[in-house]
């Protein structure tokens, strides 16, 4: 037993593919130190520098007593009035109904979608959504199927093909996709959605609090929140806090309040981490500052990519910017390199993505600056040069 075990990591060792921890200290302001060494950090989901905000710690201090824990599940006494107010103000940010506030994304996804699909329905799921919709279709024992990615023709095949065979019949997606930094057509799905008779979830983990008009995500930006019976999304990316969100109808706020067993048999979020969330949603509203300074960034930095003749992959909007770089041990030594120049960028690697698509995935925040940027597309176009010429 335990030599298998062994034997699995000293495979993944000699492929590249181990995973290991690496503690950081967060030194604020998009810094963090780690192996003793102090870096700008390049892997962080809080494109919008709110988790350091000192509105954010004081609404949470404030909650801390006479409790730090909320001490029950939510149908137990875990639902205080912050979770109430929480989730009224998440159902007026996404203009839905209601909403319902989960621990996670992870586990908002597992949940709601086996809640919603059994046995005899059926999931189509874009080939590269994340992992917790693929755990929540597995989890569910209803059909999958997976189209192309965004590829919106193989998709209306598939429901032309296999929809009439089931029952219920989900269609989901990411809006903006976390590894590819690239944008649903969520037009074309929620017109396949209507025509097909098809439920359909988005997950908004990676554009909420930065796309659409009030920051509240794509399905705002394209005008296609009616369409879309479940617009989910984290608190832990860019809106700084911990937890998830899901808005929808009231009706469908019931069944998974009665169905959802990743919400029913869970502890709730503590008080102070509600009181943040609810204060990041207001920073939202009260600091557009902040994108707008994020898409600054974005445009600076990939147009510097592109000058220096380096194509990155992803929405020329996204904050997120992949750099595809083909083998586990190439990926890397470039990882490796610009770490040495004081830069953090998390290689991403199979299992995350699928074999071959090895890349590190650049994620821009409103903490760099210009000159860090410009300077930080520089280091990339002298080592991605030097590993392109090493690879031929
Ligand atoms: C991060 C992420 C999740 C999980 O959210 P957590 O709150 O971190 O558990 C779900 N979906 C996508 C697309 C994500 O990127």
């Amino acid at each position: 037993m335990e030599r298998g075990i062994k034997k699995f990591l000293s495979d993944r060792e000699k492929n590249g593919l181990l995973r290991r921890l690496a503690p950081v200290v967060c030194l604020g302001t998009g810094r963090i130190r780690a192996c003793g060494q102090e870096y700008i950090n390049f892997s962080s989901n809080d494109y919008l520098g709110i988790s350091g905000h000192p509105r954010l710690a004081e609404a949470a201090a404030g909650k801390l007593s006479p409790a730090l824990g909320s001490s029950a599940s939510r149908l137990m006494t875990g639902t205080t009035t912050l979770h109430q107010e929480l989730e009224e103000k998440i159902a007026a940010f996404k203009g839905k109904p209601a909403a319902l506030v989960f621990n996670s994304g992870y586990q908002a996804n597992v949940g709601m979608i086996s809640a919603l699909c059994g046995k005899r329905d059926c999931v189509f799921s874009d080939r590269l959504n994340h992992a917790s919709i693929t755990d929540g279709i597995r989890l569910s024992g209803a059909g999958l199927f997976r189209f192309r990615h965004n590829d919106m023709s193989h998709l209306a095949a598939l429901l032309r093909e296999k929809r009439d065979r089931y029952d219920r019949v989900l269609i989901v997606t990411e809006t903006l996709f976390s590894m590819d930094g690239d944008i649903s057509p969520l037009e074309e799905m929620a017109r396949l959605k209507e025509e097909h008779g098809c439920m359909m979830m988005v997950d908004e983990a990676h554009a909420t609090g930065i796309f659409g008009r009030n920051g509240s995500g794509l399905a705002e930006e394209k005008e296609v929140t009616d369409s879309i019976d479940i617009v989910m999304g984290t608190f832990s990316k860019a809106l700084g806090g911990f937890g998830a969100y899901a808005a929808m109808s009231r009706a469908m706020r019931d069944y998974m309040i009665n169905t959802c067993r990743s919400f029913i048999y869970s502890t709730a979020l503590p008080p102070a981490v509600v009181a943040a969330d609810l204060t990041a949603v207001d920073l939202i509203k009260t600091e557009p500052y902040r994108r707008e300074t994020l898409f600054e960034n974005v445009r600076r930095f990939r147009s510097r990519l592109r000058e220096k003749g380096i194509r990155a992959e992803g929405d020329s909007r996204s904050q997120i910017v992949p750099l595809p770089i083909s083998g586990n041990t190439e990926t890397m030594r470039l990882s490796e390199d610009l770490k040495r120049k004081g830069y953090w960028v998390t290689p991403v690697r199979p299992p995350t993505v699928p074999r071959g698509g090895e890349r590190l995935r650049v994620s821009l925040t409103f903490d760099h600056t210009p000159e860090v940027l410009d300077r930080f597309a520089d280091d990339i176009s002298d080592s991605y040069g030097k590993e392109r010429k090493d690879a031929r």
